[in-house]
């Protein structure tokens, strides 16, 4: 629903008046289009950017139309281009073109050295996964600030946030019938424990959330399986964050999930979940793919198969954890501020290299680039390492309100948070007004590839700031292997590649450090 846009073609000085005049109408009118676009984007926010949705209200309040929206801004942009022709040739290059050599230094700097990929190591190595609540994470973060004073950044330091502690405890699955199995599992974040001897029954394998409404009758007592196979992230997670609530409602005495991937070595998936207060809880915990399969082929057969689920996870008291904060600061408007970011916390099973260790390594060595280059923006870079993305975005929605009046000065929050694999471009949401700068910046990327961009935002934590107006931007990269490995075990440091990561810090350097220095302040 988000269709991608490609880079405009820029207008080349030199060419004769009637091509120019004919560029820039073409300009414009791609402009126009954007705005409609942009606007639904900036409108809805996250959750609901690829859905489509509510129009803005016109000047006497009524909803305008799509289409009244469009031929509206159409009318004005043309009637503009004609008055306005002899002096929109300036207009068209917003990014000078000093700046190709600059991001060319960075490419040659960013691509020609593996640090960042040596260093996600060290930090993955050195503390394992970094959970909500663990000393892993608050290890994690202690290195992360003396390394960045090490680095020669400014205002290095924590900032403090209470995250939730949920400690998953020993847990495990058997399947007892039709013959003895130990199922690979893992139990769902925030997921309540079992009794201590454990819940042992019937499992009802269902396809959805329609098939188990339709099979009601048959649930209760059991141990419900939702064997409902990846199609795309954003669908099929709502199994595990909703299946808790589902299997309550339909009687049963425990769920578990078909893990939240489309590809498994046995590997189970971990992820946030919900309860509804008005709903009895269950445990709720994920199998792996495989094994799903098996209990459904099992059930199709004629067979019930009978299940052991065993967990002892608990819900303590929050405890403090920090967002970690590092500065370039600004020459000429210190208070002007544009976020490079991911989040330090991670599940608490493999590594988090992927997510999100390449993201904060990305952010903190485009940063370390910038710095090491000797180059001097005009405005501030503020690298940000967010904790707990992953059970309750405690970390951003802390800094939106401890940074409510400055936020006003945050020109835009960028993060990585897809993994650091081969990068294609950038996801925004955000003004109109910035689309064309972001375009103009992504062609700087024209050694590597051209940066795509696109509408819409993936950036969990950077997304909470745009609820303050803070324009929000995502580094898009070939996700291809993301799933495989996002919440498992196998979330391992392997699975990455020196050249990719280099290129994601590429992207985020050039892109930082432009909108951080040229001369226009990125609109809203
Ligand atoms: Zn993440």
């Amino acid at each position: 629903m988000n269709p991608e846009l490609e880079v405009g073609e820029r207008t080349r000085p030199g060419c004769g008046w009637p091509r120019l005049a004919a560029s820039i109408l073409r300009a414009r009118l791609t402009r126009t289009l954007e705005s409609f676009r942009c606007n639904r984007v900036f409108l809805e926010g996250t959750e609901n950017c690829a859905r489509g949705g509510r129009a803005p209200l016109s000047a006497s309040g009524s909803r305008m139309t799509p289409v009244s929206l469009f031929l509206r801004a159409l009318i004005i942009s043309t009637v503009a281009s004609v008055f306005a022709i002899s002096t929109t040739a300036a207009e068209s290059a917003l990014v000078p073109p000093s700046y190709q050599p600059i991001a060319d230094r960075i490419i040659k700097r960013a691509t020609s050295e593996d640090f960042a990929y040596r260093r996600l190591a060290e930090l993955c190595d050195k503390f394992g996964p970094r959970f909500s609540g663990s000393k892993n994470l608050e290890d994690a973060i202690d290195w992360c600030l003396a390394e960045m004073k090490k680095d020669g950044f400014q205002n290095v330091h924590g900032e403090k946030v209470m995250v939730p502690n949920w400690v998953r405890g020993r847990e495990s699955a058997q399947l007892v019938t039709p013959r003895s199995r130990n199922l690979p599992m893992l139990g769902l974040g925030g997921s309540i424990a079992t009794p201590p001897e454990g819940i042992t029954a019937s499992v009802l394998v269902v396809n959805s959330f329609k098939d188990l409404q339709t099979r009601a009758a048959d649930a209760k007592g059991k141990i419900i399986v939702f064997d409902v196979p990846y199609t795309e992230y954003r669908e099929t997670v709502m199994i595990r964050v909703n299946g808790a609530i589902e299997a309550a409602k339909a009687g049963a005495v425990a769920s578990l999930i078909r893990s939240v991937g489309p590809f498994s070595m046995q590997t189970p998936h971990t992820g946030g979940m919900r309860y509804d207060p008005n709903v009895k809880k269950i445990p709720h915990a994920a199998i792996t793919i495989e094994d799903t399969m098996m209990l459904h082929r099992m059930q199709d057969r004629g067979e019930t198969p009978v299940v052991r689920l065993h967990m002892t996870a608990k819900q303590l008291p929050d405890v403090e954890s920090r967002n970690v904060i590092a500065d370039i600061v600004g020459t000429e408007h210190p208070e002007q501020i544009v976020i490079v970011s991911g989040h330090i916390d991670s599940w608490d099973v493999g590594t988090g290299a992927m997510d999100d260790g390449g993201g904060c390594l990305a952010a903190w060595e485009a940063a370390r680039l910038i710095l090491k280059l000797g180059l001097k923006p005009k405005r501030t870079i503020r690298i940000v390492l967010w904790t707990n993305e992953e059970n309750g975005m405690a970390g951003a929605k802390t800094y939106r309100r401890d940074h409510k009046t400055d936020l006003r000065d945050h020109l835009l929050g960028i993060e990585s948070d897809s993994g650091a694999f081969k990068p294609t471009g950038f996801g925004f949401a955000g003004s109109e007004k910035a689309m064309p700068y972001l375009q103009e910046i992504g062609q700087l990327l024209q050694p590597i590839r051209p940066a795509r961009l696109a509408w819409g935002c993936r950036g969990a934590d950077v997304m909470q700031l745009l609820t303050e107006g803070v324009p929000a931007m995502h580094l898009e990269v070939n996700r291809e292997r993301y799933f495989w490995f996002h919440h498992t075990d196998a979330d391992t440091i392997d699975k990455l590649t020196p050249k990719e990561v280099q290129e994601c810090v590429a992207f985020m350097a050039v892109m930082a450090y432009v909108v951080a220095d040229m001369p226009d302040r990125l609109p809203r």
